[in-house]
């Protein structure tokens, strides 16, 4: 027992997760509905230590959004345009090679790529693009499409989706994104993303994936119209995949940003909001080792705090998220390592910079320095790259 856990009546859960037991559904629930962020963070940082021993990563990344055209209109997406809107862009393979090139030079060991579902682009338009990155550096590692695109990507290439897979593997593909999950409960799904692929659909495409011995992460987006219970039911459905195939790598929650889309909602979710589904995931995900604070959708302040509520990874440098900042939100375009070294640092942890798959490439001890954080590049950077796409 935590003689210094404020609330006795979580006492039993405390000694369950400092003993390495499960959480259930219910509990999850009962902790979600606490407001006693201190004892969440007590809990969720007891399950964090006995994984990750202090340690706190991030990575050295960018982000490329191949293209935003769509065929679908997901409620809560600001990013999707159709080809008559205005906004619209798309890169040819030599251009993301560049890209590529450029994030390399800058030190980047991951290339994040994900984009709409483009009406026209043929499957080996995706294949070249892969192709091409890896004729970069064969040690980038790219990180690349949605369930929900492996599924156009199927559709495209006529084959199934472990076919599709292999393909996109044999060009070069590392590992899959999680994004796309939202929530799984399908009412709330479709008033945010109908249309898109169903819980099912989500899941089949990561175990396939998990199968052939590939790594994914799995998100979930909260705080717009799920309730509680929804999120938990969410997260049940990732522990079950997780305990079948073990080809989660981390979990990523993603606040919800209620900008330029059809989903307005009048409360956002808040640092408390934030804060205690961070530490609830990492209590009950017993099963998958990581857990990211996405600085992007929290500030890199929130994302620093989160990390004494059973967070230990903080994302990446990313270099050009549009995504998130086209629905309204607040954080700078990028971090620097300096940043991201620093943040971790402050909160109490060791830093790690790590790749892909949560190896770690190098240990900030005490002796290395930490370089003066430098001012975070502005949101004039979004409208520039939007403006030359
Ligand atoms: S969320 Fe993805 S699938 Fe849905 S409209 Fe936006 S880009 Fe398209």
């Amino acid at each position: 027992m935590n003689p210094a856990l404020p609330n006795p009546e979580m006492r039993d859960l405390y000694d369950k997760v400092a003993g390495g037991g499960r959480v259930s559904e219910f509990e999850a629930l009962r902790l979600l509905e606490s407001k006693d962020l201190h004892a969440l963070a007590a809990l969720a940082d007891a399950a964090n230590r006995r994984r990750n021993q202090g340690r706190a990563s991030f990575i050295v990344n960018r982000y490329i959004n191949y293209s935003n055209y769509c065929i679908l209109s997901c409620q809560f997406c600001a990013f999707a345009r159709k080809k008559r809107d205005a906004g619209g862009f798309q890169y040819t393979p030599e251009e993301i090679a560049r890209m590529g090139r450029e994030a390399l030079e800058a030190g980047a060991t991951e290339i994040h790529m994900v984009g709409g579902l483009h009406p026209s682009l043929p499957f080996s338009y995706y294949t070249d693009v892969l192709r091409g990155l890896k004729q970069v550096s064969p040690q980038l590692q790219l990180k690349c499409f949605t369930a929900i695109e492996v599924l156009h990507l199927a559709w495209l290439a006529r084959k199934s989706v472990p076919e599709t897979l292999a393909e996109l593997r044999d060009a070069g593909l590392d590992s899959v994104t999680g994004g796309g999950a939202e929530i799984f409960n399908p009412a709330v799904r479709s008033r945010i993303a109908k249309g898109k692929e169903s819980a099912e659909d989500y899941l089949d495409v990561h175990r396939a994936w998990h199968r052939m011995g590939g790594r994914s992460t799995c998100t979930m987006l909260y705080g717009h119209v799920e309730s509680l219970a929804d999120r938990v039911d969410h997260l049940r459905q990732l522990r079950e995949l997780q305990d079948e195939t073990g080809g989660f790598s981390g979990f990523v929650p993603l606040a919800y940003q209620p900008a330029n889309n059809q989903v307005p909602v009048d409360h956002p979710p808040s640092g408390f909001d934030s804060l205690r589904t961070v530490a609830v995931s990492r209590i009950y995900l017993d099963n998958i080792n990581h857990l990211t604070a996405y600085w992007v959708g929290l500030g890199l302040k929130l994302a620093q705090v989160a990390l004494s509520f059973g967070a230990d990874d903080l994302h990446g440098t990313i270099v050009d998220e549009r995504i998130f900042h086209m629905a309204g939100a607040g954080s700078p375009m990028s971090q620097t390592t300096a940043a991201m070294v620093r943040a971790i640092r402050e909160a109490g942890y060791i830093p790690v910079q790590r790749d892909t798959f949560y190896e770690p490439i190098k240990v900030w001890d005490e002796a290395a320095p930490t370089a003066p954080a430098p001012e975070e590049p502005s949101r004039a950077l979004l409208e520039k790259n939007l403006a030359s796409a």
